[in-house]
């Protein structure tokens, strides 16, 4: 009699190709019964084992119990290669794109941010300042109307105010509170430091954001950025002030473009200038953007009034000053041709990735 397990390596080695096809654990707990459970043709020899003389019977039940072993081990090893496949896809397709974001390692359809062109802008106006001996310092964006306007000579009544509308913050204080319309709220913050620690002089830029209400064009935003100087020191003139403007607009703009400076009114500087840097655009032939006159106006600046040294206690007699600021936001958009300004706050990646 033929045994009927003649054909178990054939039968042995068909079942495990099944197991090496298996391509999912669903489907592998599918076919498990078929493959070593009661539907095999383990199983199936296994009934036929009655048949057999008792004195074969217990080797062909060894053969027989050593190839479903053979079986049993390798749906176990594929088992634990699917279930190890199935988690790498839940997690490839849980991973947050952060977890791309390893420095040496980006991934092509990754790109790393940079800081926008106005932090660029503010970074290269702070190097060139610290390169001539000035602070950096920073004061809050809310302010109460002293700081923002009376210590700065702008009482109530001021026409001034209607130039510098802007944002106000009730705290249910009776003070006025207020979004800073300029940063020279931080100059009264500083000059009241150094008066309490008598840390006289100052030599400080003040960068940072500012709020007015303007409807926002090409040449307006509601939210902008300002830088402004303050030199508190002794024996300090108006050729001080003229001589840093000049030497910030060559460091900054460029050996090519030069500043020059007009009588202008600030009611906390006196005498006040607006000041001018060669257009940057045309460089001095006379343009469009500079109404053909070439030079464009990027400030204001003056001598410290002595009623703001005398607002905070400082000795004009003794001390004198200079103050000057103007925007961060129109500096680059003079220095790169931005010719319209809420693309500056407009978030576009298009715009935004040129200057990376
Ligand atoms: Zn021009």
């Amino acid at each position: 009699m033929t045994s009927p397990l003649a054909d178990l390596a054939a039968q042995t080695k068909d079942v495990l190709d099944q197991v090496s096809a298996l391509s999912s654990l669903d489907e592998l707990r599918e076919r498990e019964p078929f493959l070593t459970g009661k539907r095999s043709p383990f199983a199936s020899l296994q009934k036929t084992l009655g048949a057999l003389a008792p004195e074969d019977r217990a080797g062909a039940g060894a053969e027989l119990q050593e190839a479903r072993r053979t079986v049993e081990v390798a749906l176990e090893q594929r088992r634990v290669e699917l279930a190890r496949a199935a988690r790498e896809e839940v997690l490839a397709a849980d991973r947050l794109d952060l977890g791309d974001v390893v420095v040496g390692d980006v991934p092509a359809t990754l790109t790393v941010g940079h800081p926008s062109l106005v932090a660029l802008t503010q970074r290269s106006l702070e190097d060139v300042f610290v390169a001539m001996g000035f602070r950096v310092a920073e004061g809050p964006e809310v302010e109460s109307d002293w700081y923002n306007f009376e210590a700065l000579n702008i009482p109530p009544a001021h026409p001034a105010r209607g130039l510098w509308d802007t944002f106000y913050v009730d705290l249910g204080e009776p003070e006025t509170v207020l979004l800073r319309t300029h940063t020279s709220p931080t100059q009264i913050h500083l000059m009241e430091e150094a008066v309490a620690t008598g840390s006289l002089p100052i030599h400080s830029v003040m960068p940072g954001r500012c709020y007015r209400r303007d409807t926002p064009d090409a040449r307006h935003l509601y939210s902008f950025h300002q830088i402004e100087g303050l030199v508190v020191d002794r024996g300090i003139t108006f050729a001080d002030l003229a001589g840093v403007i000049e030497t910030f607009t060559r460091a900054y703009f460029g050996p090519d473009i030069a500043s020059r400076l007009r009588p202008g009114y600030f009611p906390f500087t006196e005498p006040s200038a607006e000041f001018e840097v060669t257009c940057t655009i045309c460089r001095g032939s006379g343009c469009r953007t500079c109404s053909h006159t070439g030079w464009i106006e990027l400030g204001g600046c003056g001598m410290l009034d002595p009623a703001v040294l005398d607002a905070v206690g400082i000795d004009g007699e003794v001390w004198s000053g200079f103050a000057f600021g103007f925007g961060i936001d129109r500096c680059a958009q003079m220095r790169h041709e931005v010719s319209d300004m809420r693309a500056l706050i407009e978030n576009d990646a298009r715009f935004l990735e040129q200057f990376s």
